[in-house]
């Protein structure tokens, strides 16, 4: 599955995978965007096992967030004084939908925001022209950036992000809750 049309997100991938796993590993991954997710699973669930492999990937997501608000945090007004000024709930959200923003113009990835009472929600689903199932490890690695993110915004403190539904178990979409609490 390609995830990217956008080499540079591409780029990131590929650096968190090689901070993650040291070069010695990750040398094995074919760097091409199209193979990439695939072989990067496959290459965690055989030298780790399914579920050390996930956090893995979950670091890898974590590492990609901190890279890309180097590369791009300006662009998407992160460092604005506006956006440090903002209650921290409404920043929460602004944050989520500027990167959805960001993901779906340079993805296949289409992305919906909306909030509960106890949650924000991200519900992500695939371009209708990537029919293909997505790709655990893509779930991983975006549990972690957004695990990254309600790091970065809530000081250090540690919100839970679980993916209560998931296109790889037959659901329609890919479903995230992020807690409005952190954990104590
Ligand atoms: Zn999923």
């Amino acid at each position: 599955m390609a995830l990217s049309h956008f080499p540079e997100i591409h780029q990131v991938l590929l650096e968190s995978t090689h901070e993650v796993l040291g070069k010695g590993q990750s040398g094995f991954l074919q760097p091409e965007e199209k193979t990439f997710l695939t072989e990067l699973e496959r290459l965690l669930t055989e030298q780790f096992g399914t579920l050390t492999g996930r956090g893995m990937a979950i670091r890898m997501g974590r590492s990609g967030f901190q890279t890309g608000l180097r590369r791009w945090g300006e662009t998407l007004g992160f460092y604005s004084l506006d956006f440090r000024l903002m209650p921290f709930p409404r920043r929460v959200r602004f944050g989520l939908d500027q990167i959805a923003r960001f993901l779906e113009e340079r993805t296949s990835l289409q992305i919906n925001i909306h909030e509960e009472p106890e949650h924000w929600i991200v519900e992500i689903r695939q371009m209708p022209s990537c029919t293909r199932s997505t790709s655990p490890v893509l779930c991983s690695l975006l549990m972690g950036m957004f695990q990254e993110f309600m790091q970065w915004q809530g000081s250090g403190r540690f919100f839970p992000v679980r993916e209560t539904q998931c296109v790889a178990q037959g659901s329609p979409c890919c479903r995230f809750e992020i807690s409005r609490k952190p954990l104590e």
